[in-house]
């Protein structure tokens, strides 16, 4: 990591990112898979040629030390970080741009952005680190009846505030970063263990509203299950929830704001369970045949509540994209760990599960391969994967993910279906074949939820288009196959079509009506989740219950 800020067009921090080699190691490998000599390249804006509109809004004096309408600040919160995000910003497009980046260092401040923002008829949008994928911190105000929009940052509430060694709980300010939390909680021996793959350059605020997954694969596979109480400011005022280890006291007010995206309220602290480090690990590689051979060993294993922290199957292409096979074969990386008990029993129960579906392990005999071989390319990959489209998006590369899950009985045809749905998608929208692989992300005794990615060779000027053709391919199919439009990407701006066919319409109607209730102006984060023009008028609302009610 660098001390730069971050930058407005890639991942990361400025100065930070893959090395001339890794450039041009994964640039020879997309000129094999599409068969071509050299790629288009385009270079985005830099920031003095992008052209934005001027501020529509202006703070208070109050409120003016801690905002900005600097260009830098308006264009690195204009978007997240999705392929539609990327080549939006290739191509110098930033209609949307808030009008003003307001950065409250206190939760009192949070509050009187809000207030200032509803009285200029502005919408607020909450920002943690930007890392959304589906438009959930894109300032897209089509259908309200916003004039002006301020991106509400949290970074300054990044403290760890308190400590319950007891019940071994931390009460956590929601702005705070992936490594900033963690650096935090080490000197009490404590860590959360919630890394998703943007771990660096999201915040607790952002996984608490967006139900992020972590990197365990089973038990604990969302935030949810690290939260123990809130903090949130809504325009109508705050709410704080009880600390509890459980409560059956009717539906849970936590639950509620899990996963509201920033649309009920702005969460600013939260206590969340945490971990004693782990001591003792127990992991590696195996291979197998293809990859439902594996699937059917996972679901042994997540059936026999074994419960592994890791427990990805690669397929053989993803496998030898990131250097952890030779495209032969499936690989499951499988890990255990814990901080008070040995796991040897667990794994070698584990390894007979794999061997009665053929899985046979990297490193016979040991233990603990976790950091070794298939799984350690794995890994280095993983790591390095986020920095990799800011250079493909240049070359006209298509690169985007999805995500799902769907029970066991359907998964098979579910796979066959999507994928096939995703590479038809790339051959209509490009004229030529891409490259559709899978993994699991996470398990479940019922379930997985697999992880697709696909590439395809674009062309510049076309890329949004030919972007849409195949994401909404593929998420229609995921979508008509059975399974849900995001695992834990959420839902933001650009899932809801989809979200809006998966979810029962009375039940959109209570979140409607919820949303009346804490935000009766619809001030916060317009068109995620519901509809804007329900959020001001509420006559959709009432629509929709009479409609239900018949
Ligand atoms: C390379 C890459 C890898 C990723 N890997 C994963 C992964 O492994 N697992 C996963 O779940 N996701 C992943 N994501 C998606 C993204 O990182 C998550 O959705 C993350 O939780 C967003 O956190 P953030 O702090 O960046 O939030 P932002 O992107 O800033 O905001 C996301 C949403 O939450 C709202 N929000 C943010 N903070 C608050 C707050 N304090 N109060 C109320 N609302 C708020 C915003 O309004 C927005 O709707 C990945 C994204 C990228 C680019």
């Amino acid at each position: 990591m660098t001390d730069g800020r971050l930058k407005h067009f890639g991942w990361g921090r400025e100065g930070e990112g893959l090395t001339a080699d890794e450039v041009a190691a994964a640039l020879d490998r997309y000129r094999r898979l599409f068969r071509v000599e050299h790629f288009d390249e385009a270079a985005p804006p830099a920031l003095s040629e992008i052209n934005l509109r001027p501020p529509r809004i202006v703070p208070p004096p109050a409120l003016a030390a801690h905002c900005s309408s600097d260009v830098y600040d308006r264009v690195a919160h204009t978007y997240g970080k999705s392929f539609f995000d990327y080549a939006r910003g290739l191509a110098g497009k930033y209609e949307n741009a808030p009008d003003v980046v307001a950065y409250p260092r206190s939760e009192a401040e949070v509050t009187s952005v809000i207030d200032w923002a509803a009285g200029a008829q502005a919408a607020v949008i909450p920002f943690g680190a930007g890392s959304s994928v589906v438009g959930g911190i894109e300032p897209r105000l089509d259908g309200s009846a916003h004039r002006a929009s301020v991106s509400l940052d949290l970074r300054h509430l990044d403290r760890v505030v308190e400590i319950d060694r007891t019940s071994r709980a931390g009460r956590i300010e929601a702005g705070v970063f992936g490594p900033a939390l963690e650096a935090q909680l080490r000197p009490h021996d404590l860590t959360l263990r919630h890394f998703p793959q943007s771990f660096e350059y999201s915040t607790l605020g952002g996984w608490i509203a967006t139900r992020s997954g972590g990197h365990f694969a089973s038990l604990y596979t969302h935030i949810d299950d690290f939260v123990e109480s809130l903090r949130i400011v809504t325009p109508r005022g705050l709410i704080e929830t009880r600390r509890l280890p459980g409560s059956g006291a009717g539906p849970s007010p936590d639950r509620l704001f899990i996963g509201s995206e920033g649309i009920l309220g702005v969460i600013t602290e939260a206590w969340m369970r945490l971990q004693d480090r782990p001591r003792f690990r127990a992991g590696g590689a195996l291979k197998f045949r293809d990859f439902f051979s594996a699937a059917r060993a996972v679901r042994a294993i997540a059936q026999a509540g074994l419960y592994p922290s890791n427990c990805r199957i690669l397929d053989a292409q993803e496998a030898q994209n990131t250097g952890a096979g030779d495209g032969t074969s499936a690989i499951l990386v499988l890990a255990f760990e814990s901080g008070d008990h040995p796991l040897d029993a667990r794994m070698s129960r584990a390894l007979t599960c794999c061997a009665d579906y053929g899985g046979t392990p990297e490193n016979p005999g040991k233990a603990d391969a976790h950091r070794e071989g298939a799984a350690e390319s794995w890994r280095a990959a993983f790591i390095r994967m986020p920095y990799a489209r800011e250079h493909l998006v240049k070359r006209a590369i298509v690169a985007d993910t999805f995500e799902t899950a769907i029970t066991w009985e359907r998964f098979e045809a579910f796979h066959d279906r999507v994928k096939a749905a995703t590479e038809s998608a790339i051959r209509k929208a490009t004229g030529r074949s891409g490259q559709v692989t899978c993994r699991f992300t996470h398990v479940y005794p019922d379930g997985p939820a697999p992880y697709f990615s696909f590439h395809a060779l674009g062309r510049h000027g076309e890329l949004t288009a030919q972007w849409a053709m195949i994401k909404s391919a593929a998420s229609e199919a995921l979508i008509s196959a059975g399974g849900t439009i995001t695992h834990h990407h959420a839902v933001g701006r650009d899932h809801r079509p989809w979200y809006d066919k998966q979810r029962p319409e009375l039940f959109a109607a209570a979140l409607r009506a919820a949303k009346q209730v804490v935000d009766p102006q619809g001030v916060l984060n317009p068109g995620v989740l519901i509809d804007p023009e329900t959020q001001t008028s509420g006559s959709r609302l009432h629509r929709t219950l009479n409609e239900g009610r018949g």
